[in-house]
């Protein structure tokens, strides 16, 4: 062979004027070509930064040769980032998720990129070497200096003085004098290694086999699916952190996914008890800087786990192995906002392409993920009771037909008493009332008239503390008025129905004592008050909690045992199918709070209907058959997972203009078997922020082509043009 054939490939410079695929974090269909200038060296995953219009943008040179354009036609890439590319996995779940839920590549690979000035490797940090060495003069204070600093670790100039107790002029003395050296350090880890074998577990009977059973599976190091189905408080943490354990000696990489990350503190603790050290965050409450390093530490691999918000699930893992859905059924998984995507099926998308186990945890499995258990997709471990001596908490329906609140109030009798006994034992008791704010709707007692939002078609919710009506839709707000808009009759408004805030009063009245805490979104002072509160309530510093669902989820209060649900019926009012399924799971989660360390507890449900199948199944403690039901009704009416559906939503400024165009839509859907178009109708919100909005359904058998099918319809129908838009929803969470 001739040998200078093989230097020439060994050495031939790289193409002069290559173009290449640029992924921009915009909502375009594809890829735009840029050239590469001369000496520039790209792969597919770069991070680089090209001009678009006017702008520098970040993008990530994307898969797929050149596009036969003459490169001198094209802009140059301005600079590549010296980060790792993102790997061939993530920019393939990027194309997945995309072609999956119609929207452009560029937004999704947005999510993965949400970190600016994230893509330079961090500044090294300068610090300090001791050399050696004893000054000619030797003060207490630099003695102190030398003392701290001979660990032979290394210090920072401030961190070292600080750590003195001198002020950083001694250190300077000592770096002048040359017993110091200035050098620079790597910048600091956002935390520390989780080491897989710091506090073993012992687990204990169904525990034990579980996380056998799983480990087993995470072992084999591929695809799979597991779904942890144990009853609240039966250890299911305990158990998948085996599965992260075994991950990690593998030398990969955890995500752990949880619906309300910025809150459970307990949960980051709880990691430390186990793995001595916390993963790193990732949600939107975290700090700009912050987002930026957990972003290049898991990019590097510096970071082995993450616990995050489902926008985690974008985060371009240097070398994932595992993902957890911590409350896998959580409707907070549902991003409904630019690229609509369930953060649940897409983790099991990102292990099927990574070709790594997914974890769906639940205490209440949503209807899918049980139908993938039982038709074997998913592989299934049960926790039947709680660890250690603590019982369920013993479940009663308050029939509020015979056990009617006193003139004015929301609370029955019977709950009031038990509200009582349980103050008396200095234990708590939560009362649980999803809506914020004092009362769901105002109206003049002399003409009726009740306030609505301006711009919307939702009621004004009272906030009595802030003196607000809001809009729980925009977030409207004004003074609630003294008189009446509409007949200017002073004094005359009523509050109809409770918020938690009316709860708060009608508690005051009865036990003007007790410590009370209200707790909801709202709260003033935000996460940061909130997590205050929690804490508080963790520790006993309260006797009855009157909370939204934002207390449903996770928390451990040790002394509460007794929760009471003051409107069970109210998430079944509406006419969704899945609204049994969303009552029951959230009922279960709340009452779930109760008798979590063996006190005896119980769950008080005030309801009109105790007859509904979704008491029958809380009280009874007989979820399978509830499901049962639940499934055999969805697999009638093809609804998913046996049929599947999408929902279009039409909105424009006028009302017109929106009908119009969801009908010229629908005219457009092609004629193909097995699918059908429903509509267009009144969204069930029909207005929101002054557009309103028509509503298309489109339901298919569950094998047929869905994508295919919008994809036609779209192509078909007439130009978005005014102030409408159009909005795709893949498996809305509402039908
Ligand atoms: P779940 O996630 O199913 O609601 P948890 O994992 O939070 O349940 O466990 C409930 C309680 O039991 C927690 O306080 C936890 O610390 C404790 N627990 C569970 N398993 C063990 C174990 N093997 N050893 C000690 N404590 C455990
Ligand atoms: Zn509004």
């Amino acid at each position: 062979t001739d040998s200078s054939d093989l230097f020439g490939a060994l050495f031939e410079a790289p193409p002069a004027n290559r173009t290449v695929p640029v992924l921009v974090p915009m909502p375009a269909p594809k890829p735009y070509s840029y050239s590469v200038p001369d000496g520039m060296a790209v792969e597919p995953g770069s991070v680089v930064q090209v001009p678009l219009g006017p702008r520098q943008v970040i993008g990530v040179v994307w898969d797929g040769g050149e596009d036969g354009v003459d490169p001198k036609k094209l802009r140059p890439i301005s600079h590549v980032f010296d980060c790792p590319p993102l790997s061939r996995e993530m920019r393939d779940f990027i194309d997945w998720v995309a072609t999956y839920t119609l929207s452009p590549p560029g937004l999704v690979a947005r999510m993965a990129l949400r970190a600016p000035n994230a893509f330079e490797p961090e500044p090294m940090v300068e610090g300090l070497k001791l050399v050696g060495g004893e000054p000619e003069r030797m003060t207490p204070a630099r003695a102190r200096v030398l003392d701290t600093a001979s660990d032979g670790f290394s210090w920072t100039r401030s961190g070292l003085a600080h750590a003195a107790g001198v002020s950083t002029s001694v250190v300077d003395g000592l770096i002048t004098l040359g017993i110091f050296e200035a050098i620079f350090l790597p910048p600091p880890p956002v935390v520390a290694m989780p080491d897989p074998d710091f506090a073993a577990a012992r687990l204990e009977g169904p525990q034990k086999e579980a996380a056998e059973e799983i480990v087993t599976d995470v072992r084999k190091g591929e695809f799979s699916v597991s779904l942890i189905d144990g009853v609240t408080g039966s250890g299911k943490t305990e158990v998948y952190f085996e599965a992260i354990a075994e991950t990690l000696k593998r030398g990969k990489q955890v995500l752990i996914l949880l619906p309300e990350i910025a809150l459970t503190a307990s949960f980051m603790e709880r990691f430390q008890d186990r793995f001595g050290a916390k993963p790193a965050e990732w949600h939107s409450d975290l700090a700009p800087r912050m987002r930026e390093k957990v972003w290049r530490q898991a990019v590097t691999g510096e970071v082995r786990v993450v616990a995050g918000a489902r926008s985690a699930l974008f985060l371009p893992f240097e070398d994932l192995g595992l993902i957890i859905v911590d409350e896998e059924h959580d409707p907070a998984y549902k991003q409904e906002d630019r690229v609509f995507y369930n953060a649940r099926d897409m983790a099991v998308v990102r292990g099927r392409i990574g070709d790594f186990p997914v974890i769906l945890v639940s205490a209440t499995p949503s209807v899918e993920s049980q139908v993938n258990g039982q038709s074997g997709r998913y592989s299934t471990v049960h926790l039947p009771t709680r660890f250690g001596d603590a019982a369920m908490p013993d479940l009663h329906l308050v029939d509020m037909r015979r056990h009617a609140p006193e003139r004015g109030g929301f609370l029955s009798p019977v709950l009031i008493r038990a509200i009582g006994k349980t103050v008396e034992k200095r234990e708590q008791a939560l009362l649980f009332l999803n809506r914020r704010g004092y009362a769901p709707l105002t109206l003049c007692r002399v003409c009726g008239h009740r306030f609505q939002c301006p711009q919307c078609s939702s009621w004004l919710v009272e906030h009595r503390f802030r003196k607000q009506l809001q809009c729980h839709q925009c977030g409207h707000a004004e003074r609630t008025p003294e008189a009446c808009p509409e007949c200017g009759t002073l004094d005359h408004l009523v509050a109809c129905g409770p918020g938690v805030e009316r709860i708060a009063e009608e508690v005051e009245r009865h036990f003007p004592e007790a410590r009370t805490i209200v707790l909801s979104s709202d709260i003033m002072g935000g996460v940061k008050r909130l997590r205050l509160e929690l804490e508080a309530i963790a520790k006993g510093e309260a006797d009855i909690v009157i909370g939204t669902q934002l207390v449903a989820k996770g928390h451990n209060f040790p002394l509460m045992t007794l929760v009471g649900i003051v409107d069970a019926d109210l998430g079944l009012a509406n006419g969704d199918p899945r609204a049994a399924e969303r009552t029951f799971q959230l009922l279960s989660q709340v009452t779930g709070r109760a008798g979590r360390t063996g006190l005896k507890s119980h769950g008080l449900l005030q309801t009109y209907q105790p007859q509904h199948p979704v008491m029958q199944a809380i009280v009874s403690g007989d979820s399978d058959a509830f499901y049962e039901r639940e499934i055999s009704e969805r697999e009638r009416a093809v609804l998913p997972p046996f049929g599947r559906l999408a929902s279009i939503i039409v909105s424009a400024e006028t009302r017109h203009d929106a009908e119009n165009h969801a009908r010229g839509m629908r005219n457009a859907a092609p004629q193909v078997s097995g699918i059908s178009v429903l509509g267009p109708a009144e969204a069930p919100l029909a207005l929101v922020r002054g557009r309103h909005r028509f509503r298309l359904l489109v339901h298919g058998r569950r094998n047929s082509d869905m994508q295919g099918f919008l994809r036609a319809m779209l192509s078909q129908s007439p130009k978005e043009r005014g102030s409408v838009q159009v909005q795709l929803d893949i498996d809305p969470q509402s039908f």
